[in-house]
């Protein structure tokens, strides 16, 4: 038998969510993007109209999936669409990843959850949410749900400086990102996070210190994303009035970067995603050309290799 290094029990350089979700479920499982209708407090006017500086939601959701259809039809649909592709995938995790997924009140939430989770072929959702959208009783719910189904809650991180925050015009605070994850965390429903690394305003070493901050929240994973510029999006107006404020990362920085956190971060916390891709009728500006997510993947890992380093390498409690 092959003896493993490392305390997520195989031998890659870091805590891969694949390989994690493989030892969870014992088998490979699809995520399926549902669009539930919900919108979200940045662009309603609750807090803003104009929403995050980074956003164009059209540019992340799947074409199979449609705003405001029924549910259910969207997960048939869905499986239909990823069925061709991945043959021996038979159970699915249902993605409510447009906008903000806990943003209505709690019956409404209850109602649409479980139109997805009616599915026989869906065992369970992944939420993604802004930390400011979510209360206890929300929590309370969310955590009886995951006696009977999984439920796994991510929440757009972005920045862990209030100043970075603001002028991507989040409209909350870090404070606010503490508090979501860590009584999420706490009634033990796993708990993600999105960052972006490149912001505006943040040096590498600003970007380094999130590693510790995050390591100690309670985070069960978390997904990278580079800056990127996307058609549409008050950042390319900000970029355009101030351009030496931004620092584009070439792959090759932003690999040898990303490693470095990997260092500092806690070996607990599961990696779902080096970095982000945009259809190219979204792009604008500065982006990395065809380089593929698994080509992401495998280079950094083999960069870590070469490095003889792995996650959690530099991490202090
Ligand atoms: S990124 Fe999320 S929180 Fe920000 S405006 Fe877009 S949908 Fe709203």
């Amino acid at each position: 038998m092959e003896q493993t290094l490392y305390p997520w029990g195989h031998n890659r350089p870091f805590n891969a969510y694949s390989n994690h979700f493989k030892k969870i479920f014992g088998t490979r499982l699809q995520k399926l993007s549902v669009d539930a209708g919900f919108t979200c407090p940045n662009r309603d006017g609750s807090i803003s109209t104009g929403g995050c500086t980074f956003c164009n939601n059209a540019a992340f959701n799947p074409s199979y999936c449609q705003r405001f259809e029924d549910i259910r039809k969207q997960i048939e649909e869905g499986i239909a669409f990823h069925s061709w592709r991945y043959k021996r995938v038979s159970k699915y995790l249902a993605y409510f990843q447009a906008y903000s997924n806990t943003y209505a009140d709690l019956e409404v939430l209850k109602e649409r959850y479980m139109q997805a989770l009616s599915h026989p072929d869906v065992i369970g959702i992944v939420i993604g949410t802004r930390p400011d959208c979510i209360d206890e009783a929300k929590l309370d719910y969310l955590s009886e749900l995951n006696k009977d189904y999984h439920v796994i809650v991510e929440y757009g991180i972005e920045s862990c400086y209030d100043e970075t925050l603001k002028r991507i015009n989040r409209g909350h605070d870090f404070a606010t990102t503490r508090y979501a994850i860590e009584e999420t965390s706490k009634r033990g429903i796993t708990t993600g996070g999105h960052l972006i690394l490149g912001l505006p305003g943040e040096s590498e070493e600003m970007m380094l210190n999130e590693a510790s901050i995050l390591s100690e929240l309670g985070l069960h994973s978390l997904k990278f994303h580079q800056l990127l510029l996307v058609k549409g999006t008050a950042m390319v107006e900000d970029y355009e009035k101030n351009p030496n404020d931004f620092d584009f990362m070439s792959f090759e920085r932003y690999s040898d970067f990303i490693i470095k956190f990997l260092e500092r971060l806690s070996p607990d916390i599961v990696i779902e995603r080096f970095a982000g891709e945009v259809p190219p009728r979204f792009q604008a500006g500065y982006n990395w050309d065809l380089i593929r997510n698994e080509e992401v993947v495998a280079r950094i890992e083999q960069k870590m290799l070469a490095q003889n380093t792995y996650q959690g390498r530099l991490y202090k409690k």
